[in-house]
C-alpha cells in the first residue's frame, strides 16, 4: 500500500486505541524501511535489514514495531499486522500458533486484555 500522509496518521491513531485495549505502554512505530535503517543499530539488531522482507517486525526488548505498508496488499492486511504485532508486545513470551492467532482474532474484533505482569519471585525476595 502507498504510505501518505492520512494513512500514516490513521495508523497512529490505531496503535493507540489497541494499545489501550492490550494495556500496553504505546510502542514507537516505524512504517519504512528507510526509518528502520535510520534507527541505532542497537534498537533493531536482528532484524535490521532483513526487516523489508516482512509483513511487520517487532523489536520487543525496544518497545518498537515496524509495519512495512509498502509490502502490505490492503487495508485487512494491514490491521491484521499490526494487531499480531502489538500481540506480541502484549504475550511477549507466547510464540506463533494457535493461540496465538485466536488472540490476534480476538484483538482484531475489540476484546481488552489486561496489563502483562511478569511472574513474581515466590519467596516475595
Ligand atoms: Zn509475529
Amino acid at each position: 500500500m502507498k504510505l501518505d500522509p492520512d494513512l500514516r496518521l490513521t495508523l497512529l491513531e490505531k496503535v493507540g486505541i489497541y494499545s489501550n485495549r492490550f494495556s500496553i505502554a504505546e510502542p514507537k512505530v516505524l512504517l519504512t524501511t528507510k526509518e528502520v535503517l535510520n534507527m541505532p543499530k542497537a534498537m533493531t539488531e536482528g532484524r535490521r535489514t532483513s526487516a523489508y522482507k516482512y509483513y511487520g517486525v517487532s523489536y520487543l526488548q525496544h518497545n518498537l514495531i515496524f509495519i512495512n505498508v509498502r509490502k502490505i496488499p490492503d487495508e485487512k492486511t494491514l490491521e491484521n499486522t499490526l494487531v499480531h504485532e502489538l500481540i506480541h508486545l502484549r504475550f511477549p513470551y507466547l510464540a506463533h500458533g494457535k493461540r496465538f492467532n485466536k488472540l490476534v482474532r480476538q484483538g482484531l474484533r475489540g476484546k481488552t486484555f489486561l496489563p502483562y505482569r511478569k511472574k513474581t519471585n515466590p519467596s516475595g525476595i
